[in-house]
């Protein structure tokens, strides 16, 4: 493997490895180096989402950075599976949140409708009434008195899809570094020289900063500010059973195995990734509320793991000013915004004429 590249990438979760596949896809060379077990590691925790509904109300740019990433996604994930034959089990072909009060369903169309004016009248939401969504979906009942409907919502098992982007990374050619934490940065020239814990050293004229909530230490040592904070999320896992849900929402999907998955917590806990029975229970019950025969089902298993969050919840791309060709490429919706982390925020990452502006998202927003 090589220690000297155009790129290092440091992080090999799901946003490292879509950058590194954007990067490798433009012909430079890269490097990624990446950590341990032991470290947080959001990618391998997530709930498999890609999903636009919900996100950017206060912040029309990141609803459409979603939109854009969300459009991308059939013809990224195609890519990958013929290059790998490893099956990423996307569906996408909308996705729900219920509502089991229609006071916040109403409010709910509101913040649709003011986002949809901010986007230029691009937000193809619909709403459905109670009856209309346990037509669509019989497992529907109890206290549900509505839906709304985001057409390009879906899902994907999020573990293939790091599995496929990393075989196809070294396919094309990474020179990917295992069990190695980066613990020290030397900046001289255009150069980088990247030295990890264990002793390896690596070069490059440029760097991008993928460590998840790693970049809360690593941040500052690359002169950028470390905002990053873990917020848990706990999921559970139900018995197998054959489809019983056509399409996922927010908080229940039924995965390609047949499982059904719940989670809806989010808890500021600091770096415990723990799972409680309070917080499981409280999941189950809000679970049951709008499918109630998901309380005849068992419980197999479930997990805790820490979201990676900026201040506001928006991603942060940001090329350092004390240290120029290093950058910062951090977000919470990793799985939603790989493909045009492939795509569109390597061409940033080059320098490219068609270059999307990524401005909004700089972490000069966070400056006092
Ligand atoms: C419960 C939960 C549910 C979620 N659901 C969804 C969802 O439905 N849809 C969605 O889009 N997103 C979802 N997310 C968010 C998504 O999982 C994250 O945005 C994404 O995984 C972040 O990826 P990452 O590569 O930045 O971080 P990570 O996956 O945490 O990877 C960071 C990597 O950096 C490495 N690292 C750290 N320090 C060092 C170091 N010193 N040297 C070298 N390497 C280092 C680590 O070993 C790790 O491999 C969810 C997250 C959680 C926790």
């Amino acid at each position: 493997m090589q220690t000297e590249a155009d790129y290092t990438i440091i992080g090999g979760g799901i946003v490292g490895l879509s950058v590194a596949h954007g990067l490798l896809s433009r012909g430079h060379s890269v490097i990624c180096i990446d950590g341990t077990d032991a470290d947080f590691r959001a990618s391998r925790g997530n709930f498999g989402l890609v999903w636009v509904q919900g996100k950017g109300f206060s912040a029309p740019h990141y609803a459409a950075w979603s939109q854009r990433a969300v459009r991308e996604y059939p013809k990224f994930v195609a890519g990958l599976t013929d290059e790998t034959g490893i099956k990423i089990s996307l569906q996408q072909t909308g996705g729900y949140e219920y509502f089991t009060d229609t006071e916040s369903l109403k409010s709910r169309v509101k913040q649709f409708e003011t986002l949809k004016k901010a986007l230029g009248g691009d937000y193809p939401y619909e709403i459905l009434s109670a009856e209309d969504i346990r037509k669509a979906e019989p497992m529907v009942g109890g206290d549900a008195v509505g839906a709304s409907y985001y057409p390009h919502d879906g899902h994907v098992n999020p573990l293939q899809l790091l599995k496929a982007l990393a075989e196809s990374c070294q396919k094309k050619g990474l020179s990917h570094y295992l069990g190695e934490r980066l613990s020290d940065v030397r900046h001289s020239g255009n150069a980088f020289s990247l030295t990890t814990e264990k002793g390896l050293t690596v070069s490059s004229e440029k760097v991008v900063l993928c460590a998840g909530l790693g970049a809360k230490v690593l941040g500052p040592m690359f002169g950028f500010k470390g905002l990053v904070r873990p917020q848990r999320g706990q999921v559970l896992v139900t018995e197998k059973l054959p489809p019983v849900l056509n399409r996922p929402s927010v908080t229940i999907r039924q995965v390609n195995e047949g499982a059904i998955q719940i989670g809806d917590s989010k808890e500021e806990v600091g770096f415990n990734d723990q799972e409680t029975q309070s917080q499981m229970a409280r999941i189950a019950s809000n679970a049951i509320k709008v499918m109630p025969k998901l309380g005849q089902l068992r419980l197999v298993r479930s997990w805790g793991a820490l979201r990676v969050m900026s201040p506001d919840g928006l991603p942060i791309y940001q090329e350092s000013k004390q240290m120029p060709g290093a950058f910062l490429v951090t977000c919470h919706s990793g799985i939603t915004l790989a493909a045009t982390h492939s795509h569109n925020l390597s061409r940033w990452l080059v320098g490219a004429k068609d270059a999307p502006d990524l401005s909004g998202f700089s972490e000069d927003r966070f400056n006092d």
